[in-house]
């Protein structure tokens, strides 16, 4: 599906909305988190590293948005206990979920399958797609009792048609693009939660510069020139969209 373009969400499009960003504290989930804060929801920013999280919750504070929680955690070590402590704690603390945003993502090395390193490629698989399927388990008790909850992954370009030396990233991406299929006709009918993809396109972020060095960053826009999509998805206007991978640009 092609992005959603001249999108004019209200400024409260997801007031009274609680929503969990996965790599929130840099590059497209940090923009990601603030823009949904922007627009009334109740953000849980979610990511490894503590200060960049403290960070982006100073920004959401400083932009008069509802008070944002912060939750570091490392998608490469947590277990299943720690994605049900998790749970519990929004159980507890907020009540409710009504959508989650997996977005955090390892690039990997971008070397020939022939010789790509095992550990690196566990690595990857781990991060990009087990982390998220254990996230979204310990997660859909609490989503399946939203009125209109959404779920969205984040794929890629090379999650659908993929390039020479894209290893370990390129088949994470489809694997969660296959993820989000199956997921969607499982929930779809019998549950009020929605599962999509984006594929955000190149983006101006640290990752986007890991994987394209020699690339003039002008030539891409920053993430927050991509969000329509972003809250499309998220909020009440995105409501009768299943299973589909849209692309944000
Ligand atoms: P960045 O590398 O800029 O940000 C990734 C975020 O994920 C960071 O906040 C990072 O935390 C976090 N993260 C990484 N590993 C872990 C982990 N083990 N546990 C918890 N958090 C983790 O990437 P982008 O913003 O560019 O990418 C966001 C998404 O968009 C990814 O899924 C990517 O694959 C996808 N994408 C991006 C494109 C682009 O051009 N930028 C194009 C196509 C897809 P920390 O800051 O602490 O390292």
């Amino acid at each position: 599906m092609t992005a959603i373009r001249n999108y004019q969400p209200s400024k409260e499009l997801l007031k009274n909305r609680v929503i969990l960003v996965t790599g929130a504290g840099d590059g497209i989930g940090r923009v990601a988190a603030k823009t949904y804060a922007e627009h009334g929801a109740t953000v849980i920013l979610l990511g490894r590293t503590s200060k960049k999280l403290e960070a982006v919750y100073d920004e959401i504070v400083a932009q008069d948005s509802p008070q944002p929680l912060i939750h570091p955690l490392d998608l490469e070590l947590a277990t299943p206990d720690d994605y049900d402590l998790l749970a519990n704690a929004i159980s507890d603390e907020l009540g409710r979920l009504d959508g989650v945003l997996h977005n955090a993502s390892i690039l990997g090395k971008r070397t020939p399958i022939a010789n790509y390193d095992i550990n690196s490629w566990c690595q990857v698989m781990h991060v990009n797609v087990t982390a998220q399927l254990m996230l979204t388990q310990a997660l859909l008790p609490l989503l399946e009792k939203s009125e209109d909850a959404s779920i969205i992954f984040t794929s890629s370009g090379v999650g659908r048609k993929s390039r020479a030396f894209w290893g370990a990233y390129a088949v994470s991406k489809f694997a969660t693009e296959g993820l989000m299929e199956t997921l969607a006709d499982e929930l779809d009918g019998v549950t009020n939660i929605r599962v999509n993809c984006i594929n955000p396109g190149a983006t101006r972020t640290r990752m986007r510069a890991q994987a394209y060095p020699a690339e003039d960053v002008k030539l891409n826009p920053y993430p927050e020139q991509i969000m329509s999509t972003y809250l499309y998805l998220m909020g009440p206007d995105g409501k009768t969209v299943q299973g589909q991978s849209l692309n944000a640009q």
